[in-house]
């Protein structure tokens, strides 16, 4: 039996392991429960990411041209794990949907990614109820579908708000973790409408804006002094609706006064949670959770991809939530775990 090793999910971080892995010569199994590949950023059709303005398209070609070129990777789309049995730490996988069959693996890697918050959970939004409330995600199916426009009747809007930390760094819904890209992204997609919308006023309502490390000038600054967005720190108390607009009440936490403002799109930065996909993974390869239901890292500083099960390795936003560049870097990390592990059991 050759040296086998299973990646689950075909995000970014899986894209990125299965390519490594097979770099490192094992043979690959992509174990993908949709019909395509690219994980978020085919989902939601990211055209231009974060931080660097690069093209979501072109990288999403780049990890998908890699892994379907190479003669040591099989792709399994459409398909999930079912069962899973251990025995002389050889994994049994057994598999349902388009490839129903079984698979014998010496280590597997967990790269089952994130799911959006949906903010119809928190009934302060408005979200489902009024249509010119709208998900980031949402947003950038807009920006690949065509021009941006408010959903409730098509007209350009003049006005957009951003409400950050949707999901998040909020004990009511039970997500008191920081989703750390949403701001990044938010500012990014400001930095793009006003491209689009070159007279529309674009306010974003923040708790703290966390555009950590080096994206502080390329996406806060750039946003505010060449875009003209204008940022303001308050707290969302709710979206009603006047007249056809959605109206954002709260309060300005910097002048401490109460503000009831119009406008034509309003924009949930809705945070990232765990993937039912991941929870599913984690039951069946038993591996623990840490308290915010994401794959515990079994030593986050030592190595971002053990997990407390070995032979099962984890990789991208199943541990938390993360960036692209963080979850191709955590696949590259995973595989060379995989290897640490591998070389010491079989003969490579
Ligand atoms: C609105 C929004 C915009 C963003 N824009 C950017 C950006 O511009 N730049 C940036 O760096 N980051 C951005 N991000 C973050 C980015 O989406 C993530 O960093 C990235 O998608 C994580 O990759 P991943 O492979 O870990 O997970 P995912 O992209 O979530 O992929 C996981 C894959 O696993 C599959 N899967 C799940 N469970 C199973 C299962 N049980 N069996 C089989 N398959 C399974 C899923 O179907 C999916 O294909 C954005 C996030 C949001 C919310
Ligand atoms: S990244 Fe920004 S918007 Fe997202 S949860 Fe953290 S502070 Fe809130």
């Amino acid at each position: 039996m050759s040296t086998s090793v299973m990646v689950i999910g075909a995000g970014p971080a899986g894209l990125q392991a299965a390519s490594t892995l097979s770099h490192l010569g094992f043979d690959v199994t992509v174990v993908e429960q949709q019909q395509y590949l690219g994980g978020a950023v085919a989902r939601h059709q990211y055209q231009v990411l974060m931080p660097d303005f690069s093209s979501g398209p072109e990288l999403l070609r780049h990890l998908i041209e890699r892994v379907n070129e190479d003669p040591h990777i099989k792709i399994y789309t459409g398909t999930s794990v079912e069962d899973v049995s251990e025995s002389r730490d050889i994994f049994s996988i057994t598999l349902s949907g388009a490839h129903a069959e079984t698979i014998q693996s010496h280590a597997v890697v967990l790269a089952t990614g994130f799911d959006h918050f949906n903010p119809a959970r928190d009934g302060k939004y408005g979200y489902g109820i009024f249509p010119d409330v709208i998900t980031g995600a949402e947003l950038e199916e807009m920006f690949a579908k065509g021009p941006i426009r408010r959903p409730s009747n098509g007209e350009v809007p003049q006005s957009v708000a951003f409400i950050y930390c949707v999901g998040s760094r909020d004990r009511q819904v039970g997500n008191t973790y920081c989703s750390r890209v949403c701001c990044a992204v938010s500012a990014k997609q400001s930095i793009e409408l006003r491209e689009q919308l070159p007279k529309a006023r674009i306010s974003m309502f923040y708790m703290d804006v966390r555009t950590y490390g080096l994206w502080e000038d390329s996406l806060y600054w750039r946003s505010q002094e060449e875009a003209g967005v204008v940022y303001v720190k308050g707290r969302i108390a709710e979206v009603t609706e006047q007249h056809g607009r959605p109206v954002l009440k709260g309060e300005d936490t910097l002048v401490r006064g109460p503000f009831e403002w119009p406008f034509d799109l309003i924009v949930l930065a809705a945070g990232m949670e765990p993937s039912r996909g991941t929870h599913d993974m984690a039951k069946k390869f038993q591996v623990s959770l840490e308290s915010h239901g994401f794959i515990k890292q079994a030593h986050t500083i030592h190595n971002a991809s053990l997990t407390d099960h070995p032979g099962v390795f984890v990789a991208g936003a199943a541990s938390g939530p993360k960036a692209i560049e963080d979850s191709i870097a955590e696949g590259d990390v995973a595989s060379l775990a995989v290897f640490d592990y591998l070389k010491a059991k079989v003969t490579l």
